[in-house]
């Protein structure tokens, strides 16, 4: 059976960015894998196109101020736990995200100035729910020789669960 394996839904091709764009990851969809696909955003109820948002300190916050951060907390429990049935061998989130980021993301802090060191809530949230799962994003994966080794550690994971 082909392992199956968790995608923001962006990347699979589906017009879910907040301008109702995607950012399909051709390369990787070529892989013989069941993905799971999963937006945030819009899964929290943000809706397309919507306000984007953006990482101040520890929140979530929209260009007009609105606070996400508790509802994509919440968002995140119940959506992992959904996910944790699944038995998924892998997870390839989006880069630089808010919500799907895995590092490096766009914070914001209290003076208003940008920095390279925050990290998506959601993508939090699943590397601490999954620490052993293969996790990447597609911009380390834009590597051949990356992208390779990432499908033999979920191959490999799924062979052991
Ligand atoms: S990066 Fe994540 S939250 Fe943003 S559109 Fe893609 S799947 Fe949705």
């Amino acid at each position: 059976m082909q392992p199956r394996v968790g995608i923001s839904s962006c990347l699979l091709g589906r017009r879910v960015r907040y301008d109702g764009g995607h950012r399909k990851a051709a390369a990787l969809l070529r892989w013989r894998v069941r993905w799971v696909p999963v937006c945030p955003e819009l899964e929290v109820g943000m809706g397309v196109p919507r306000e984007p948002v953006r990482l101040v300190g520890a929140r979530m916050v929209s260009r007009s101020g609105v606070d996400w951060t508790a509802r994509m907390r919440a968002f995140a429990r119940r959506r992992i736990a959904q996910l944790r049935r699944l038995n998924l061998a892998g997870f390839v989130l989006k880069a630089g995200s808010p919500s799907c980021g895995i590092e490096r993301v766009k914070r914001y802090g209290p003076r208003g100035r940008p920095s390279l060191r925050g990290q998506g809530l959601f993508a939090a949230a699943l590397l601490e729910a999954f620490p052993r799962l293969p996790i990447a994003d597609e911009a380390r994966l834009a590597d051949p020789t990356a992208r390779a080794e990432f499908l033999r550690r979920v191959k490999a994971y799924a062979r052991r669960s």
